[in-house]
């Protein structure tokens, strides 16, 4: 009894350890379905491993609310040397979902994240992959495994959200504290409008973000926003700051942006 108690207490550290995004939700009888906490009547969680059985298999999180409605997705941790969008996603999983459905991939690249850098040479550039491919590259493969996702859920929006290494105000090499919104009027519309709301919690001019061109070709936002025709979003904080103000601000756009969905509340 004593034994199974530990194993028990193990496999909860264990969830607790690689989900980070499902540690709030129970398991029912299907493995890969539970009922979310706070919003535990209305919505369940699907987990759905992308590249399964691989070094670098990641998982996506699907909440779906009684409610019809849009689907839209957020994506974070796909350069590993940019934890903030990765932590920002994250914290999607404990946002109520209103209708429709939120689908969080919080960790795209999740090797990458492990050991600090952009990327794995094995791995390549997941940003630069898309469509990707079902036997390609890692990269390719993990661009195409989204692609399903997007497709199968039908996504109404994508956010995409990553770091620049300066201040787009004191460099314009970097895309620090930016959204590149795709090309679409409800895209550009929505980033001048989150622009406008997260710069009202920002002091110092040169920290405030601004609204650059288009996502860059082969990404996940150019993909949804070129092939899906849908509005999307690279969000880009700058790693110059604390990374607790980085999450909090890429968090705070993510939720302006697709809280205009009716999926969560503003
Ligand atoms: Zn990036």
């Amino acid at each position: 009894m004593k034994e199974k108690a530990i194993s028990l207490l193990l496999m909860a550290l264990l969830l607790f350890t690689i989900n980070g995004c499902a540690k709030n939700f129970h398991d029912t009888k299907d493995p890969s379905v539970g009922n979310a906490q706070p919003n535990t009547a209305i919505t369940n969680m699907r987990v759905i491993s992308i590249l399964p059985e691989t070094p670098y298999a990641t998982n996506a999180y699907v909440y779906e609310s009684s409610k019809p409605g849009p689907a839209v997705m957020i994506v974070g941790g796909v350069h590993g040397n940019e934890p903030a969008g990765s932590l920002a996603a994250q914290k999607f999983c404990e946002v109520p979902v209103k209708k429709g459905t939120l689908i969080v991939v919080p960790r795209a690249n999740a090797t990458a994240l492990a050991a600090n850098v952009r990327t794995l040479p094995e791995v390549g550039d997941i940003n630069r992959a898309y469509p990707g491919k079902q036997d390609g590259t890692y990269a390719e493969k993990i661009s195409f495994a989204i692609v399903q996702l997007m497709n199968q859920y039908k996504v109404s929006m994508v956010v995409d959200l990553h770091e620049g290494y300066a201040f787009n105000a004191l460099d314009s090499k970097s895309v620090g504290e930016t959204i590149l919104p795709g090309k679409d009027d409800t895209s550009v519309l929505l980033a001048m409008d989150a622009v406008e709301v997260i710069n009202q919690k920002i002091k110092e001019p040169y920290k405030r973000f601004s609204v650059l061109a288009n996502p860059i070709v082969g990404s996940t936002a150019h993909y949804a926003n070129s092939y899906l025709q849908v509005p999307a979003f690279t969000v880009e904080t700058s790693d110059k700051q604390a990374l607790d103000d980085r999450v909090e601000y890429s968090f705070q756009i993510a939720k302006f942006l697709i809280s205009s969905q009716g999926v969560i509340e503003k």
